[in-house]
């Protein structure tokens, strides 16, 4: 069937793809995992990549937490464009708390929508199914035209809402815990059996960070972890696929010696200043999943009353350790690319070892089986990006993760 040379998508022009193309977002793939997992011999694709394809390093979006940065990618432009700029916002004319994970809010098409309405065949897997609907928004699953599913709920995706039904089956792998590793191999494993069996011009592979949020580079648990990616994505590249992988973020201890959470609670202190429930702390890692950090992350946003002096909070929250940065909704909006009206009036970055809470009693810690490793802030922001192909990148350009699918449609040599 003929299909045009390129497409468009929120003002970026890909290449239709010569070759079925793979994007994969490690979630929480902070650089030195894959170096660690080489070192100990047990990554010899992810060797092979960074020896003969492409090693770069790419900057997240902020706040470096996976669902801004999984719609960046998915939409090749930063929040201020696609809408997502956490998991939840502040409306301040209804006083509540409204969770982003509805199609509603997002603003702009996905790359995969652009190349699916152009005839392309698309597929896309994600680990938890949070970030389904978002990730897969618009896509027509009439017969051979799209597959989208998560790796939580593959037991029940249907053809009329997936493109796909009886996946256990098919993947052949039991449907695996929500926190756990198996979510995200379940999602290579069903990547692989898509490539083999559906050819997809153009999928997305999205995992979850339970493993990162767990340990650091270099553990038997993170080294089994990349090696299981590696096996599979042998099998992907002997398919002969494009490959280019990238991450959300990347991921940091934040805890004390003794492995309790490092924490400035900044709802404690805003009430402390302004009087109880004056100023709202909003944390936009809050989901439905916490057991794994708390909510405990490095980027918060704060809501003021009108009558609020913010320069003199914004004056005074500047000092404290561990606080690495505190920026106004217009000078965070511009820096970071952020939608405004998602936005509070304030925008509070931690340092590398340092999270932002709300305060103490807020914060069910009771699943944090290991100490605290965490992410949302700049010290996240460095991501590898990995591709089976020599790429060329323009000289001068600042990489960022959601140039990926502009990596691997565009620059792929
Ligand atoms: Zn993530």
């Amino acid at each position: 069937m003929p299909h045009p040379a390129t497409i468009t998508c929120n003002g970026r022009d890909y290449c239709w793809p010569s070759a079925p193309t793979v994007v994969i977002c490690i979630d929480g793939s902070e650089p030195g995992y894959i170096e660690a997992t080489i070192e100990a011999g047990r990554a010899p694709t992810f060797a092979r990549f960074m020896r003969d394809g492409a090693n770069l390093i790419g900057e997240s979006a902020i706040p470096s937490f996976t669902n801004p940065n999984n719609l960046s990618i998915i939409t090749g432009r930063p929040p201020s464009v696609h809408g997502i700029a956490g998991n939840f916002f502040f409306d301040p004319a209804t006083g509540t708390e409204v969770m982003m994970n509805d199609p509603k809010f997002l603003r702009s098409p996905t790359i995969l929508r652009a190349f699916h309405d152009a005839g392309a065949k698309v597929a896309m897997v994600t680990a938890k199914d949070k970030l389904r609907l978002l990730l897969s928004h618009g896509l027509d699953f009439g017969p051979g035209r799209a597959i989208a599913f998560s790796s939580e709920k593959a037991d029940t995706a249907t053809v009329r809402d997936n493109g796909m039904d009886q996946i256990l089956g098919s993947v052949g792998l039991p449907l695996p815990e929500v926190y756990s590793a198996d979510l995200s191999e379940f999602v290579f494993a069903a990547g692989v059996k898509l490539l083999a069996t559906f050819r997809p011009d153009l999928m997305y592979l999205s995992t979850t960070d339970y493993i990162q949020h767990k340990t650091g580079p270099g553990t038997k648990i993170a080294n089994d972890f990349y090696a299981m990616i590696d096996r599979y994505l042998a099998s992907m590249d002997a398919l002969g696929a494009i490959i280019v992988a990238t991450a959300d973020h990347g991921m940091n201890d934040k805890h004390k010696a003794d492995g309790s959470p490092e924490v400035i609670y900044l709802q404690s202190l805003l009430d402390d200043w302004l009087g109880i429930g004056i100023g709202r702390v909003i944390l936009p890692i809050t989901d439905p999943y916490v057991a794994h950090h708390g909510a405990l992350g490095s980027f918060a946003t704060v809501y003021l009353p009108a009558t609020a002096n913010v320069e003199a909070i914004a004056n005074r929250l500047r000092p404290i350790a561990g606080v690495d940065l505190v920026l106004t909704r217009a000078e965070a909006c511009n820096r970071f690319e952020l939608p405004p009206d998602r936005i509070g009036d304030l925008v509070v970055l931690s340092g590398k070892h340092m999270t932002l809470g709300t305060s103490v009693a807020r914060h069910d810690l009771s699943g944090l089986d290991e100490p605290l490793r965490s992410h949302g802030g700049l010290e996240e922001q460095r991501v590898p990006m990995l591709a089976n192909r020599k790429v060329t990148i323009p000289a001068g350009h600042t990489l960022r993760n959601y140039d990926v699918f502009d990596v691997a449609l565009n620059r792929v040599v």
